[in-house]
């Protein structure tokens, strides 16, 4: 990737966000220029999330001439934001290809008397599309169409930075420090653990301090449960948070809804969450969506609080968010917090929630389907 050059005319050319620290001072130093400049670039890039090459002016120019002929600078663009600035915004993004994917701005207390919230958390995609399947979820109805590079993960923090530092102030978030974002989760569309190089890739750069500066136990990785890759990151150095999509406790009902059960079912997933555990001390996350009649019974507490218990895990219960075509239903509200009681009562640290964005279809997906389904019938 150092040799990073296209020749003109050979397709789009790299993104520069796709570089790490290591390769952006590899191609100055192939360049002979001195390593402070590599220094300088971080941080048009990052601190000063410059969009335009001719903007670095302690960059000399030949050197702005080179990186805009070698890098493209480009981030995603926005087609739609959905939601008020002191809510859940959703983000419709379009890449360089044209793919359409999305990520969610959540703040961490909903505006309350007034307040605005001061922490703010981003959900990000992976990949255009998913090849899991989960028969509950929106971003898998049209199938997997490709990995996203790590310039287009760390792109979507990038754009809503950018995007907030030109708001007027009327609009504007409050926020702790010189960036917006303080948590990020890796659960937008898409299997992160499928696009394991550039997902690190995105997380190592979103995480150092020169690039996001949004500290590794702020980042959580959320998985349907791929048994190598669990393992793979508990190699890692970094804490990155871990996230299990479990959705039922037993092989019976997760492989009814969710067809990765049949390639790596639950024992075998536990042992790859416990291997987790075992290498990072760090608590995992068990979240459950609920589904009414296929994994809400009574019956299905004990097993889930069991599950939970061995990982000391805490569970989140999701209330299913409905998705357009799909046969399953929300269960009640009654129903769900009976079920978070009766976990609770099992000794489970349980939280229940009764979904912050269900208003704009914050579900993973969901907005980019409307949206294709709608330029489809319109052209
Ligand atoms: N592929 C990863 C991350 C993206 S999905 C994973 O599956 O974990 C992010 C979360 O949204 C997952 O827990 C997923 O199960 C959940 N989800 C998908 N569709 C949903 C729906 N319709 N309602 C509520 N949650 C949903
Ligand atoms: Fe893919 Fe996650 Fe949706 Fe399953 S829940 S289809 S793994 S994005």
């Amino acid at each position: 990737m150092v040799d990073a050059a296209t020749p003109a005319g050979a397709g789009p050319l790299p993104l520069i966000l796709n570089l790490t620290a290591d390769q952006v001072r590899e191609t100055f130093a192939q360049w002979s220029e001195p390593a402070w400049r590599a220094d300088q670039l971080l941080q048009w890039l990052y601190a000063r999330r410059t969009g335009d090459w001719s903007a670095m002016s302690n960059l000399p120019q030949p050197l702005r001439h080179r990186l805009a002929a070698t890098f493209d600078l480009s981030i995603p663009s926005i087609v739609r934001l959905q939601g008020a600035s002191d809510t859940t915004q959703k983000f419709l993004w379009r890449l360089r290809d044209g793919a359409l994917i999305e990520s969610v701005l959540i703040p961490a207390n909903p505006a309350l008397y007034g307040d605005r919230a001061d922490r703010h958390t981003l959900c990000v995609s992976t990949q255009v599309g998913c090849a899991y399947g989960c028969r509950f979820c929106a971003s898998g109805l049209d199938g997997w169409k490709r990995n996203l590079e790590a310039g287009e993960i760390i792109g979507q923090w990038l754009a809503v930075e950018r995007w907030h530092d030109t708001q007027p102030p009327e609009t504007r978030r409050q926020s702790s420090g010189p960036r917006l974002i303080d948590n990020l989760v890796i659960m937008g569309m898409g299997e992160p653990l499928a696009n394991y190089d550039p997902l690190l890739t995105a997380l190592r750069t979103l995480n150092a301090p020169w690039g996001g500066g949004i500290g590794a136990r702020k980042i959580t990785v959320s998985t349907s449960g791929l048994v190598p890759q669990i393992r793979q990151l508990a190699e890692e150095p970094e804490q990155f948070r871990l996230a299990i999509s479990l959705h039922g406790a037993t092989d019976d009902v997760r492989s009814q809804i969710m067809p990765v059960n049949r390639k790596y079912p639950v024992s075998e997933l536990t042992r790859a969450c416990e291997y987790y555990l075992e290498r990072k001390g760090r608590m995992i996350t068990l979240e459950y969506i609920l589904l009414s009649g296929i994994n809400d019974a009574p019956s299905h507490v004990k097993p889930l609080g069991l599950l939970a218990r061995r990982l000391h895990a805490k569970v989140n219960l999701i209330p299913y968010n409905a998705v357009e075509g799909l046969p399953w239903v929300r269960p009640p509200d009654s129903s769900c917090v009976a079920f978070a009681e009766a976990l609770r009562q099992l000794g489970v640290a349980t939280t229940l929630r009764l979904e912050k964005g269900h208003d704009i279809d914050a579900a993973c997906g969901q907005l980019r389907l409307k949206t294709e389904l709608a330029q489809a019938t319109a052209s």
